[in-house]
């Protein structure tokens, strides 16, 4: 019989997490009060504001972790930990810089050359150089080692062609890393041949397209490669080698409490609305929502703890992501049949505005990030069942 090899060990926020928890409270509250940002669902996608990126990157929230060589604050995964979770519970326009911030930036720390982390993470930090993640294809999305962009050597660096989708944020974005194959498939080993290239999109040979979400919002686009020529400085890591190093991103991805909050925005502004209620419906849901958030926290939580400490938690942030995406949908419905039993109210409100939002971006938590079908077989994997 296997072992059961999930670990949730406790972690608890030192004081000076605290304190900076307490920082960024007042930040964002005189930032609401300013006019700065609206709170909004799912902040972390479309919220976009180079301006309050590049507030953060004064404070020193952005590039936390990352060494201060490279224009870093060499502060611990949880003190960055505090800073998402509260920016993500207040809804803040943080899409811009996230994804760049979150994995990017680390994927880069690791495996990076000198000129490359000179060029790119010190920006990255101040926030005024954000990235957009090349992964998925038309035919690669769940099954990404079918990756058919390609890229031929050419005197000096790479020709890359092909086309990525979904790609968030690439309209905004000043360069992106492109997982593409470099090797022909190797039919005995499918992640061989996969290589990450850096490339910049306002270069020749880039198109970006918009695709549309289904609220009119530009936020996904395809991004088509036609003869870009990438310098050789622009590899990340070993040609070939790609396949691991993306892999190594996944954890930070898939763990953090982005897989939960997306929609808490929502949660609070139904609290607001319903504040002093005796109607016993609204608690019962109120109290489920509740707990099932502050088990997600300390779980989240806990695997960030482990990841601080350089542990391997690929099983535990797939269970995070898996239960904690299917919260920020479930808390959606919960408050949507609680309108529908209690009846609308007479006019729009900030609450039925978010309240839609959040049904019409339901669709893509499970999705992003990997799918909840494909993390389970990860976590049947872990736990030795398959
Ligand atoms: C909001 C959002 C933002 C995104 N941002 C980015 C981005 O910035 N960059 C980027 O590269 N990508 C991005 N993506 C794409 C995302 O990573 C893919 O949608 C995801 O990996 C799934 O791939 P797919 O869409 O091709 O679906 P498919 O892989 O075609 O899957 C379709 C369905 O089949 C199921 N399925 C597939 N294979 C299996 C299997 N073996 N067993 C069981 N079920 C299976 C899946 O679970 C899914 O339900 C984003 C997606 C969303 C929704």
């Amino acid at each position: 019989m296997a072992s059961i090899a999930l670990r949730f060990p406790p972690s608890e926020l030192p004081e000076s997490a605290l304190r900076l928890r307490d920082e960024v409270r007042v930040f964002v509250k005189e930032e609401i009060e300013a006019g700065t940002f609206q709170p909004a669902v799912d902040s972390w996608l479309s919220g976009i504001s180079p301006e309050f990126s590049r507030k953060l990157g004064e404070r020193g929230w952005l590039g936390m972790s990352w060494s201060k060589k490279y224009g870093g604050h060499e502060r611990s995964l949880l003190d960055r930990f505090v800073v998402s979770k509260e920016l993500l519970a207040a809804g803040a326009p943080v899409g811009v810089h996230w994804a760049g911030d979150r994995q990017t930036g680390p994927m880069l720390e690791t495996h990076g050359t000198e000129h490359q982390k000179q060029k790119y993470l010190p920006a990255m930090a101040r926030g005024e150089c954000f990235f957009a993640l090349g992964l998925s294809e038309p035919d690669a999305g769940s099954d990404l080692a079918n990756v058919r962009t390609r890229a031929t050597q050419t005197e000096g660096g790479w020709l890359l062609n092909g086309s990525k989708i979904w790609s968030s944020g690439a309209h905004h974005a000043h360069a992106m890393v492109v997982l593409c194959r470099t090797s022909p498939k190797d039919d005995g080993n499918r992640h061989a041949g996969i290589s990450q290239l850096m490339i910049e999109t306002d270069q020749e040979g880039v198109t970006i397209r918009p695709i549309n979400l289904i609220t009119g919002v530009h936020h996904f686009n395809e991004v088509v490669f036609e003869d870009a020529f990438v310098p050789d400085n622009m590899v990340v890591g070993e040609v070939g080698g790609g396949w691991a190093q993306v892999v190594s991103e996944l954890a930070f991805e898939r763990s953090g409490p982005e897989r939960f909050l997306s929609t808490f925005p929502l949660f609070l502004e139904f609290l607001r609305v319903a504040k002093g209620t005796r109607d016993a419906r609204i608690q019962e849901v109120v109290g489920n929502l509740t707990a099932r958030y502050t088990a997600l926290y300390n779980m989240s939580m806990r695997v960030m703890g482990m990841l601080a400490k350089g542990e391997r938690v690929d099983t535990e942030a797939a269970l995070v992501k898996d239960v904690g995406t299917r919260y920020e949908s479930e808390l959606t419905e919960a408050l949507r049949l609680l309108v529908h039993e209690r009846g609308s109210f007479a006019e729009p409100t900030r609450f039925e505005s978010q309240l839609m939002k959040a049904l019409l971006h339901s669709p893509g938590f499970t999705l992003r990030g990997g799918t909840n079908e494909i993390l389970r077989g990860m976590i049947a994997r872990g736990l030795g069942l398959r």
